[in-house]
């Protein structure tokens, strides 16, 4: 019965769970929001960081090839010369000359204002990096840039990160953070806005091994999104032609994911080749070249990129998680997210709030919360109280119940399933962690039991 499972989930639908249940709000919500801008909730919050976590984990703490980077936001204009965005970091606009709203020419199907069928003037060119000053006199002051990318505090800090980490080739630098982009449509939720964050690396290779290379990375990362749950079939590769490629590119593949609104691109993985080595090295008269003890040559290495809004990465695996299931007379709703990803791990919960439960029960909770993200939830009936995690993409629920008092067990209900087991106390955390980490509690510890949960 998910929705999701043909495809589609409303985005409509989504949005309004989002903001209910405080994953995501508009920005500056109380005066009306500011188009493109987000802010994440108490979940959402959880969610990113589990997201950031889990690819900072497999891009650099899992290898030995690839190590982390924080640049600066503002940087020196001349990068963002060099690097070409600012003459050709711009989409085409047109204006209507009626109503005086502007619209991306490559969105247009016909030849007049969506808004008001108006005529339309001439393409021109809209350079989409925002643009700020340096300075206490703004007359005096320089202009610098927001960045709309992390990559190139990436390369120029090459040398640097050779220099001091005395990696050989191949070797990446990755990062993560904010970028923005005066995008001039935005929508589709958090798919396409001004402010976002990025997490994307930068891959030296040797030229001529850069084929095999970009071939390495496009399967990597499109296994990446199947080890965290998201469905084959809502991802595709989509390989750009050729006379598409940014002025940086020699080839590019997207991983695209089927989004409420179709398929679109979710990640880049672009050979940008030896291009912003070079620039940067003319432009700076600094050497970026890389000495392969090897061969004995100096040479400026090609460069593999994989590059991933965080915020459409979060909206894919929402999309991709989200499920409804009938229940009774009403209808279970659910997020299927995997344990490393979910903003709740587990949530206690006792049946009742007589005293002497409530005291066993925050005791569970305290000896849990400092190895799992937790909740506490003792308001409404149980079936609501599980319902209301499943909503959250809660993997487990911890119940407390009068049975425990005496026997000093506790019961692990399951999201997915909604499988039941009763487990002694003790062995909650050690349980909790198997279950969390993907193994099937088939030996289930001394006096444990399992069963399903009634529907209501
Ligand atoms: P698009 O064609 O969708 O605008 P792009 O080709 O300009 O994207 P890149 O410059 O390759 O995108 O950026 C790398 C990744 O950053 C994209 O794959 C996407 O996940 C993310 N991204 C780019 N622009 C935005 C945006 N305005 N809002 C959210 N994420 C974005």
């Amino acid at each position: 019965m998910s929705e999701n499972k043909t495809g589609k989930v409303a985005m409509e639908k989504l949005v309004s769970l989002c903001q209910r249940r405080g994953f995501i709000f508009p920005s500056s919500d109380i005066y009306g929001g500011l188009s493109g801008c987000w802010d994440y909730g108490p979940l959402g919050v959880e969610l990113k960081r589990n997201v950031k976590e889990a690819w900072w984990r497999s891009i650099v703490q899992e290898r030995d090839d690839i190590v982390g980077l924080d640049t600066s936001i503002l940087m020196n204009s001349k990068v963002w010369e060099a690097s070409g965005h600012v003459a050709s970091f711009s989409d085409p606009l047109v204006e209507c000359k009626d109503c005086h709203l502007r619209w991306k020419a490559d969105d247009l199907t016909e030849n007049k204002c969506p808004a008001c069928a108006g005529e339309l003037t001439e393409e021109r060119m809209f350079n989409t990096m925002f643009k700020t000053v340096i300075g206490p006199v703004e007359e005096e002051a320089a202009t610098v840039y927001l960045r709309p990318e992390t990559a190139q505090g990436m390369f120029v800090n090459f040398q640097n990160v050779l220099n001091t980490t005395r990696k050989r080739l191949p070797f990446g630098i990755a990062q993560q953070g904010k970028a923005f982009r005066n995008e001039i449509t935005t929508g589709n939720f958090i798919f396409r806005s001004r402010e976002f964050e990025i997490m994307e690396f930068e891959y030296f290779v040797k030229p001529g091994t850069d084929e095999k290379w970009f071939d390495y990375w496009v399967e990597q990362r499109w296994n990446w999104y199947l080890d965290l749950g998201v469905r084959k079939e809502n991802l595709k590769l989509h390989e750009h032609p050729k006379e598409k490629l940014a002025h940086y590119a020699r080839c590019c593949t997207d991983i695209t994911y089927l989004f409420p609104h179709g398929w679109a691109e979710l990640e880049g993985i672009a050979n940008r080749t030896d291009f912003d080595l070079k620039q940067h090295s003319a432009a700076s008269g600094k050497t970026l070249e890389y000495f392969d003890d090897e061969t004995k040559e100096h040479y400026i290495p090609y460069i593999i990129e994989p590059s991933v809004g965080v915020d459409r990465a979060i909206l894919a695996l929402l999309c991709d998680a989200y499920d409804e299931e009938p229940d009774k007379d009403e209808t279970r709703v659910l997020f299927h997210f995997h344990p490393d990803l979910a903003p709740v791990k587990v949530a206690v919960l006792p049946l009742s709030r007589k005293e002497n439960l409530a005291t066993l029960a925050r005791d569970v909770h305290a000896a849990l919360r400092p190895c799992f993200t937790t909740q506490y939830d003792d308001t409404q009936s149980i079936g609501r109280r599980y319902r209301r995690q499943d909503e959250l993409g809660t993997p487990y629920c911890v119940t407390i119940d009068f049975q425990s008092i005496e026997d000093n067990m506790a019961t692990i209900r399951e999201r997915d399933t909604m499988n039941q087991i009763r487990v002694p106390i003790p062995a909650l955390k050690n349980s909790l962690q198997a279950k969390l980490a993907g193994e099937d509690l088939f030996v289930l510890p001394e006096g444990g039991r399992i069963w399903k949960e009634e529907k209501r």
